[in-house]
């Protein structure tokens, strides 16, 4: 369960993330949806922890991850990641992506849950290809199995499928979040299209000049706009 209240980041005098509060719990898909500019990514990477808040807290099951004086780094936060942007590496095999952010066990465990996680995205025969001998949608499911190998308990989806073609991404995209709620995560997905948020969400958090404006399940967000811009952004084919 990942909580972050009140939480705050200007650049240069203007407010870009104003006062934002959300609550995302294990096995549910929020969708933080808004137009382009509207500071999703920046939340994103305050939650990561490669950004810092001006003000707010992050706690993670109950526990504080971060607030102005007291940080826990990235890599400790119990929090997977992927964007768009955030490809695999292309000097390591396969095996050696996916391993990439194990740090525990022995070797022969390690190498299990490598192996347990391209079986399921149904990869396990490149296990020891290289990125550039997969299509783009093989490398989205590798990156995916490498965000899942350490266990989080959070992911952070900031446009990860907007690559892929439109038929190929409707099938990672329900097909990665259907593994991800089987395992109990709590994922915030970023998105700028009200259909994505319509039909992966949970709940919906519609965000506008750095503020959540509405909140709640799709439905009542789609069908009970709080004003003009929102009426204008769900009718906009942005
Ligand atoms: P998109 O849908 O286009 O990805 P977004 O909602 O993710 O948009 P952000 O990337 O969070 O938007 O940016 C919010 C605002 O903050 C934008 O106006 C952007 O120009 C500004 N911004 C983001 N990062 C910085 C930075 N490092 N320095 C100055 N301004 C920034
Ligand atoms: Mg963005």
């Amino acid at each position: 369960r990942l909580e972050i209240k009140n939480l705050q980041r200007a650049y240069g005098g203007r407010a870009v993330v104003d006062d934002v509060s959300l609550k995302i719990m294990p096995g549910q898909v929020t969708c933080l949806l808004g137009p382009s500019g509207c500071g999703k990514s920046t939340t994103l990477r305050m939650i990561a922890g490669v950004e810092m808040q001006d003000s707010g807290t992050i706690h993670v099951d109950g526990k504080l991850i971060c607030d102005t004086v007291f940080r826990v780094p990235p890599e400790r936060r119990e929090i997977g990641l992927m964007f768009q942007d955030f490809a695999l590496f292309p000097h390591l095999s396969v095996a050696d992506n996916v391993g990439f952010g194990l740090k525990t066990g022995t070797k022969a465990e390690r190498r299990a849950r490598i192996e347990e996680l391209l079986e399921r995205v149904d990869l396990l025969r490149f296990i020891d290809g290289y990125p550039h001998q997969l299509s783009g949608g093989e490398q989205q499911r590798v990156a995916l199995a490498r965000a899942l190998a350490p266990r989080p308990k959070i992911m952070l989806m900031d446009e990860p499928f907007s690559g892929l073609d439109n038929r190929l991404r409707d099938d990672i995209r329900d097909e990665t979040l259907g593994i991800l709620k089987e395992e109990g995560t709590a994922v915030l997905l970023v998105t700028h299209e009200p259909e994505e948020a319509m039909r992966m969400a949970d709940e919906i958090a519609l965000m506008r000049d750095g503020k959540i404006v509405q909140q709640g399940a799709p439905y009542n967000v789609y069908t009970r706009p709080v004003d003009r811009a929102s009426v204008a952004f769900f009718s906009d084919a942005n």
